[in-house]
C-alpha cells in the first residue's frame, strides 16, 4: 500500500475509487487557502470525502489568512483547527501566500515567524499535530524565465507569482529563513516542507535542514523535475541518508468533484492520473530513463526498505492518524 500524502483530487466516482484499489493507493488531500472561497473548493470537498470514506482519503485542514488588525485572529483560528482536528484532519496546510501575499498593517510582508502566528504554532506543537508547509518557491521564482527549468511552465502560465526583477517582494533567502526560525522555535512541533521544502535547487540543502531540525520532513510533490536536474547518484544518496524524512506525493490537482462529471471524463481523469504515478514510480524504482516536465534522468532504484518508508511508513510517522479507517 502506497499514500499519496499530498493531492487535491475530489475523487468521489466508483471508478475512481477502483482506480486507487487497483493501484493500491490512499490519499491525503489538502486543504489550500487559495481565493476567498478556498473553504468550498477544498476543505469543505476534502473534509466530506475523508468523513465518508476513512479507507481511501484523509484530509489536511488549513485556516484563513489574517487581516491586521485583528485580535482574536489566533483564538478564532485554534477554536477552527480544533473542531477540525476532531473532525479527523490528520494535520495543517499553510501556503505561500503567508510570506509573499499577505500584509501586515504597514504594508509589510507577514512571514511565518511574525507574532499573529505565534500562538497557533504553539497550539499545534502543544497538541501534537503536524504542520504542512509550502513556503516560498522554487528559486527560479526569482530568476529569468529559462525554458530548460522545470517551473518554466508555472512561471509563464502565473506570472503574477514569477519575481524576477522585483525588489519590492521578499527573497527566498528571507522567507526560508523565517520557516527555520520557527523549526527551532517549534522542535516538537512535527513539520513537512511540501515541495521538497522550497529548497528542490538542491538535495543538500534540504540535508542541511534535516541534520539541523529533527522534527522536519519534506515531501516530493510536484518536485519531481527538480530531482532529475540533479546527479541521480547525488539524490539516491540523500534517500537512503535520510530514509524517514522523505514522503512521497505527487501534488495532482483536481479539486472538481468527480461524481460531478460524466463517465468518459473520469476515465480520462484516471488515465492521467495513472501517468503521473507511473512516471514517479520509474524514477524511484527503477534505473531507466525517465523524462518529465523536460527533464530527462535515469532512475534512482531505492531498496524496498526505502521504497516503503517513503510511500507509506514515513506518512503514517508524521500524520499518525493517516491509516485509522
Ligand atoms: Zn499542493
Amino acid at each position: 500500500m502506497k499514500i499519496d500524502a499530498h493531492i487535491h483530487v475530489t475523487a468521489d466516482a466508483p471508478q475512481a475509487i477502483a482506480f486507487m484499489e487497483d493501484l493500491g493507493i490512499k490519499f491525503l488531500n489538502i486543504s489550500v487557502t487559495h481565493g476567498d472561497d478556498w473553504r468550498d473548493h477544498y476543505y469543505r470537498r476534502f473534509s466530506a470525502l475523508a468523513e465518508n470514506d476513512q479507507e481511501h482519503f484523509a484530509w489536511c485542514t488549513s485556516f484563513d489568512l489574517p487581516r491586521f488588525p485583528d485580535p482574536a485572529y489566533a483564538e478564532r483560528v485554534i477554536a477552527g483547527l480544533d473542531e477540525d482536528f476532531s473532525n479527523r484532519a490528520v494535520a495543517c496546510k499553510i501556503w505561500k501566500n503567508i510570506g509573499m501575499e499577505v500584509l501586515d498593517e504597514n504594508g509589510c510582508f507577514v512571514q511565518i515567524d511574525h507574532p499573529i502566528f505565534r500562538p497557533i504554532l504553539d497550539y499545534m506543537e502543544r497538541e501534537g499535530r503536524t504542520m504542512i508547509a509550502h513556503l516560498g518557491e522554487p528559486l527560479a521564482c526569482w530568476q529569468p524565465l529559462d525554458p530548460g527549468n522545470p517551473h518554466y511552465g508555472y512561471y509563464s502560465q502565473y506570472p503574477e507569482w514569477h519575481l524576477y526583477g522585483r525588489s519590492d517582494f521578499p527573497s527566498h533567502t528571507e522567507i526560508i529563513a523565517a520557516r527555520d526560525r520557527i523549526l527551532e522555535r517549534h522542535p516538537k512541533l512535527r513539520f513537512v516542507g511540501a515541495h521538497l521544502g522550497s529548497l528542490e535547487h538542491d538535495v543538500t540543502e534540504v540535508a542541511d535542514r534535516f541534520d539541523r531540525y529533527p522534527n522536519f520532513a519534506v515531501d516530493v510533490s510536484a518536485r519531481l523535475g527538480d530531482l532529475m536536474c540533479q546527479d541521480p547518484e547525488k539524490v539516491r544518496a540523500f534517500f537512503l541518508k535520510y530514509p524517514d524524512r522523505i514522503l512521497f506525493g505527487t501534488d495532482i490537482v483536481m479539486p472538481d468533484p468527480f461524481s460531478s462529471l460524466d463517465p468518459d471524463t473520469v476515465t480520462l481523469r484516471c488515465e492521467e492520473m495513472r501517468q503521473v504515478y507511473d512516471t514517479y514510480f520509474q524514477y524511484f524504482e527503477t534505473d531507466r530513463l525517465t523524462t518529465h516536465v523536460g527533464q530527462s534522468s535515469t532512475g534512482i532504484n531505492l531498496p524496498e526498505s526505502v521504497l516503503n518508508r517513503f510511500y507509506l511508513e514515513n506518512a503514517s510517522a508524521f500524520y499518525p492518524d493517516i491509516l485509522a479507517g
